[in-house]
């Protein structure tokens, strides 16, 4: 039976889609449905029609999935953020493992597949080390802060994201309240004007080190020093910060910061390494799970201390300096120079000497030095962006002939296709084994370890 827009369906929902909408079928026309659960029955007007699917809008929940749960958060369903507050976190981790497994299945054409239980969190919230709050006005000319409805710029005002750390509601009362008594006007998209533009925060969990940097339109902020007093109120503050973005663009930081009260940085850990962070660098955002992660990694590369390891796609290190303390020598390679100016630092303070970086594409560096230097690898652990592994960079592998390689991946679908081109050329699935690192988000991460057929 064919659909069309404005047509009023009643729907079971069976499946949950890659961005968490649900899935429901009428009659062999399948319906995607936001804010529908797996497990709803549901009422559903279509929005959009194709020949054989559409898009509805959720209009009346006829029957409660039984793994519908409240949301913890008042703008859940406004806020993109979070995809899956109104599941039970039983039932999101059952949701990431079922995609991750479809993918490989579907896509890898895998079958047997020796996968690991799924490692969530216990407490899936208030896991988010950072946050960048926009700051607006409301159509009342009041100062706005908190979240970007989903797909628009206005503002939600939330200063207690659910994700986030307690102390983001003190940090923005704070600033929002230095706005108003001195007549501070946020930034306007729509002009170019007004000066406060967003408010970024970071902690670390492991040291309770906490950092606040204000993104302005300008060079200078009226009445510094007693936002300075105000915020220093508050337990950890350890780095007060100014960054100047006068670009009229979405891209949040600028590139220049002035410390104003503090340190440059804060320091955190991810198991026994320490991390310089300052507002510029990327940072895992869930430490915890992090760890959680990079133990998995470290296990499936199998380390007994005489091995020589590559890390590519090895960002600020974190996953080369983990390495370095079992093996011999770990070479990283990373396309961002400031990142590997920054691992080069982590690797200083932790004394760890048995590390080289590189700047470079990956699938350039990686056959550069192989040809050229005869490079060797005992391991070889890949952590790539979305689109997964370039072409070039997986010839070399095979090439080199690493007896071990350890997928860490971000997109179970790019995994799986790299992983098919792996296991037709000489290696076999040994582990596999999901982490959630972004509980309430549709995103898994996985962490695959495979074996040189012929050792
Ligand atoms: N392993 C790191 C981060 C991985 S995220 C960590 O744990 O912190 C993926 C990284 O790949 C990013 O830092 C990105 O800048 C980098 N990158 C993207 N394309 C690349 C390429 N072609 N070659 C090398 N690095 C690349």
């Amino acid at each position: 039976m064919e659909y069309r827009k404005n047509d009023i369906v009643t729907l079971e929902i069976v499946d949950c889609g890659t961005d968490g909408e649900g899935i429901g079928k009428a009659d062999g026309f399948t319906v995607f449905v936001k804010d529908a659960v797996i497990g709803d029955t549901i009422m559903a007007k279509i929005m959009k029609a194709k020949k054989n699917y559409g898009y509805g809008r959720l209009m009346e929940i006829l029957k409660p999935s039984p793994y519908r749960v409240e949301p913890v958060c008042l703008s859940a369903r406004q806020c993109g953020g979070c995809q899956l507050q109104a599941v039970s976190y039983e039932e999101q981790k059952v949701f990431k493992e079922k995609k991750l497994r479809g993918h490989l299945e579907r896509i890898g054409g895998f079958t047997e597949l020796p996968m690991e239980p799924l490692i969530g969190m216990d407490e899936p919230y208030h896991y988010r080390n950072k946050a960048q709050f926009p700051v607006g006005r409301n159509k009342k000319g009041k100062i706005v802060t908190g979240f970007y409805a989903g797909r628009t710029h206005a503002i939600i005002e939330n200063r207690d994201c659910a994700l986030g750390i307690a102390q983001n509601k003190d940090v923005l009362d704070r600033v929002i309240a230095h706005m108003e008594k001195y007549n501070i006007a946020p930034y306007d998209e729509a002009t170019g004007k007004g000066l406060v533009r967003h408010i970024f925060v970071r902690y670390g969990f492991f040291t309770g080190e906490l950092m606040v940097c204000l993104i302005i339109n300008g060079q200078d902020l009226p009445h510094q020093r007693e936002l300075v007093e105000k915020l220093c109120e508050i337990p950890g503050m350890t780095s007060i910060s100014l960054n100047m973005n006068k670009k009229r663009s979405n891209v949040i930081l600028g590139d220049k910061v002035k410390t104003i009260w503090g340190e440059d940085y804060i320091t955190d850990k991810i198991g026994d390494i320490s991390y310089e962070i300052s507002p510029l660098s990327f940072f895992q955002v869930n430490p915890k799970q992090t760890w959680k992660l990079y133990s998995k990694a470290l296990e499936y590369a199998d380390l007994h201390g005489e091995e020589t390891v590559w890390d590519l796609y090895c960002g600020i290190g974190t996953i080369s300096l983990f390495l370095a303390q079992k093996a011999k020598f770990v070479r990283g390679v990373e396309i961002v120079p400031a990142a590997i100016e920054d691992a080069k630092r982590n690797a200083q303070i932790n004394h760890i000497e048995n590390v080289e970086f590189f700047v470079g594409k990956a699938e350039e560096v990686l056959p550069r030095e192989y040809e050229k230097n005869g490079v060797y690898a005992d391991v070889i652990v890949v952590d790539p962006p979305r689109k997964g592994c370039d072409e070039m960079l997986l010839k070399t592998i095979l090439k080199m002939q690493p007896k071990r390689v350890v997928y860490v991946s971000c997109d179970s679908a790019t995994l799986a296709r790299d992983l098919r081109f792996l296991c037709d050329n000489g290696y076999e699935l040994k582990k596999v084994c999901g982490v959630d690192q972004f509980p309430q988000t549709v995103h898994v991460e996985t962490v695959v370890g495979l074996q040189r057929k012929d050792t």
